[in-house]
């Protein structure tokens, strides 16, 4: 049963756990010297401020260690674990076919997909060394018959095989993601309709959905439910069937004991996968994807008012740091041109002041007070900018 085939299928259940038979990259029989972890080689190779860098990826806000960094690690002389490979790694281990399971916040792997640029060789290559099984309908029975669990193969090798079909796959990717991108961006809205800001997610999921289920069918439609709509436990190795000994369990039993919901589904087709997970985003409801204002890549976030994504852009700098440095300076530009408001109001209500019997200071003062305050009232409502204000004020200064 090692035979791999077009019919393999991925799995995924609702908190996007996927199953799938990939590729995987490292060196799984290298055995480090007794007593030492690759932890220790870490440590000892890394300064002091490196090895705080890397520590702190592990825990949140889980900032990405710098390409430099990750650079000097992977050149470390230890064994590495196998991994779904990842943009920039070396090419000096292998491939392995596994069956592999890996866990992901809801949404992952669909915000990869739409920010993966299948027209770059290395984006498209980290997208099909993970979903290589999906593709394998496009290879030649020579190819194929190549193929074989828990056999390891050279990054050349598998380099070869991503090139041989990278025209049909990129084709391919870039038409759905496409689709995908028109249907997320409808769902969130993220290009401010006026008419969708109504509507919530569901909504307009519907909508899109509905309205474009033509095109949609040939990728979306070709799954299967595993089982009937179930609960499952945790812990999953309690396999009791006696109504007594259940309630025992729960009541008595280990404190993380819990039940949840759990539909799980299978297909052979990674974009259908794309389209369940989508769905389950939107039923969450939890998170939502926006596009960031940097760098244009989708994220996932809790919060509407975010426009940033946390990833690295410029060297230390995430998109984040690079928003906030946007808005102060606006804010300082705005500061200024509130000064000059300030600065032209007391000028001309000294002038009525010191000519109460010019009629024309005073209607001019009036006339003036009201378009400023319009103006600021604008501001406020997003009608109007600083910059327009300060050109304004700029030819009503007399
Ligand atoms: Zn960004």
């Amino acid at each position: 049963m090692n035979k791999i085939n077009s019919e393999l299928h991925i799995s995924i259940n609702t908190r996007e756990n996927l199953n799938h038979i990939t590729l995987l990259y490292g060196e799984p029989d290298y055995p480090l010297p007794e007593g030492i972890s690759n932890l220790d080689i870490i440590k000892e190779n890394l300064t002091e401020k490196e090895y705080d860098e890397y520590c702190s990826s592990f825990f949140p806000p889980h900032t990405k260690i710098s390409n430099e960094l990750k650079r000097k690690i992977e050149l470390l002389n230890m064994p590495k674990e196998l991994h779904y490979y990842t943009l920039g790694e070396l090419s000096n281990c292998h491939f392995f076919i596994k069956d592999h399971l890996s866990f992901y916040r809801t949404g992952t792997n669909l915000v990869d997909f739409l920010n993966t640029d299948f027209s770059n060789f290395d984006e498209y290559f980290v997208w099909f060394t993970k979903f290589f099984t999906s593709y394998i309908k496009y290879f030649e029975e020579t190819d194929i018959k190549k193929l074989k669990l828990d056999k390891s193969y050279s990054y050349n090798q598998i380099e070869t095989l991503a090139k041989k079909y990278y025209e049909i796959i990129k084709k391919e990717a870039r038409k759905v993601q496409k689709i995908y991108i028109e249907f997320v961006e409808y769902i969130f809205n993220i290009n401010n309709i006026e008419q969708l800001k109504k509507m919530n997610n569901n909504m307009r999921f519907y909508i899109y959905y509905t309205s474009h289920f033509k095109t949609l069918k040939q990728y979306i439609c070709d799954f299967h439910i595993n089982g009937a709509f179930n609960y499952q436990i945790v812990p999953n190795d309690f396999n009791e069937t006696d109504e007594k000994k259940l309630v025992q369990f729960f009541t008595e039993g280990t404190h993380f004991a819990d039940v949840f919901a759990d539909i799980s589904v299978t297909s052979s087709n990674v974009y259908t996968i794309l389209y369940i997970t989508l769905f389950e985003f939107i039923e969450e409801n939890n998170y939502i994807i926006k596009k960031c204002k940097n760098c244009g890549k989708y994220f996932i976030t809790g919060n509407p008012k975010v426009n940033y994504c946390n990833n690295l852009f410029k060297g230390t700098q995430t998109c984040k740091d690079i928003g906030n440095q946007i808005a102060q300076r606006i804010k300082q530009e705005n500061d200024k041109v509130y000064g000059k408001y300030r600065k032209i109001y007391s000028k001309k209500a000294m002038l009525v002041k010191r000519n109460p019997d010019i009629e024309i200071y005073k209607n001019d003062y009036e006339n003036w007070k009201k378009e400023a305050k319009k103006f600021m009232d604008d501001i406020r409502n997003e009608k109007k900018s600083y910059d327009e204000f300060d050109k304004w004020l700029e030819s009503n200064k007399k």
